[in-house]
């Protein structure tokens, strides 16, 4: 265990300090001492720590067995150019040429769920709307962990290079013979920046672990070409498990979260800081689901049975249909999010 130097925090979005307490507890990778509060903004509904870890101390946060600093499960094979990769490029350009301006809202998801439910399996597991064939594109990839990811843009064609703050895991990638330079996001930005600029860039599970994540989207802004692509998975605060029971909510992960927004504040700070939303999936995973509702169960006799449901498949598939009703309502935890680097950078004032 460690312990952590820890500040009063104040709303990301919105600059508010005001709040009400979401939950209290502890990392449950006990790694670190003592017990922390998410709060929500009285203003914007933004959760956030409060207090939070001191940017200084937020590598010890990270054990040196954290799952992504040490993911390998992705190898960089030439992908053979198919169907699904077909339709997900012209989903993108399609997206991108602003779709039929009678799209009205209430379908504006239709098309993104569809392209999630017919071509969603990448080797990775997860959807990923930007595996198709990248012609050698470049792709910076924030928070890279150990290389997962840039593995798979490399294997469909596309030129990685990534940052990431874990020396550990920058060992794991670089043995896999990716780019990667050391560094936290957005202050050493610019030891990616001589790789630029970018077609895309991709931060999947980062955007929540930053203090400042606006801005950490304005550099990403100014790395992207004109109307260069952003990618994010990202947790969201308003959802069934969030609310049910946020405390034992699986991507809570405290003390690692420094914030988590509601859906509608994502899009608000997406515009502020350069972006036009381009499609959104939901990314619910119910592996994570499983884990939530576990977690309740610890340090009771049920622990052990409901912990390995996770590893069940029968649980697995049985979760899996729930997942979809309530992600088609809007009440999944993770947003998959692709927008474009707006034409007019608003600046802050
Ligand atoms: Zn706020």
């Amino acid at each position: 265990m460690t312990s952590v130097r820890q500040i009063p925090t104040r709303c990301p979005l919105c600059g508010d300090v005001r709040s009400r307490l979401v939950t209290r507890g502890a990392d449950r990778l006990e790694r670190v001492e003592g017990e922390f509060s998410v709060v929500s903004c009285r203003s914007c509904g933004t959760w956030r720590l409060d207090p939070a870890p001191i940017p200084a101390d937020l590598p010890k946060l990270y054990p040196t067995d954290y799952e992504a600093h040490n993911r390998l499960r992705e190898r960089p094979t030439p992908v053979i150019p198919g169907r699904t990769h077909t339709w997900r490029r012209r989903f993108v350009e399609w997206a991108e040429a602003g779709r039929p301006s009678l799209w009205s809202l209430p379908l504006r998801r239709l098309p993104d769920h569809l392209l999630m439910r017919g071509f969603s399996r990448t080797q990775y597991g997860r959807f990923n709307p930007l595996a198709y064939p990248g012609d050698g594109r470049r792709i910076l990839d924030v928070g890279c962990g150990s290389g997962d990811l840039m593995a798979q843009f490399l294997g469909h064609g596309w030129s990685p290079v990534g940052i990431e703050p874990s020396e550990h895991a920058v060992a794991n990638a670089k043995a896999r013979g990716l780019i990667v330079e050391q560094g936290n996001f957005p202050e050493d930005a610019g030891r990616v920046a001589e790789h630029g600029p970018f077609y895309a860039l991709v931060m999947s599970n980062v955007l929540e672990h930053l203090p400042d994540p606006a801005l950490a989207l304005r550099t990403a802004a100014d790395l992207l070409e004109p109307e260069g692509l952003l990618l994010l998975w990202v947790p969201v605060a308003d959802g069934w498990q969030q609310r049910w029971t946020p405390r034992t909510w699986f991507n809570l992960d405290l003390p690692r979260h420094m914030s988590i927004c509601t859906r509608r504040g994502l899009a608000s700070l997406l515009r502020q800081t350069g972006f036009d939303i381009l499609a959104t999936w939901p990314g619910t995973s119910a592996r994570a689901v499983i884990r939530t509702v576990a977690a309740r169960y610890k340090g009771t006799p049920r622990e052990a049975a409901v912990g390995r449901l996770e590893f069940s498949p029968w649980a697995l598939r049985a979760v899996g249909p729930i997942i979809r009703v309530l992600d088609a309502m809007n009440q999944g935890d993770i947003e998959i999010v692709l927008a474009r680097r707006a034409k007019e950078t608003p600046r802050p004032s």
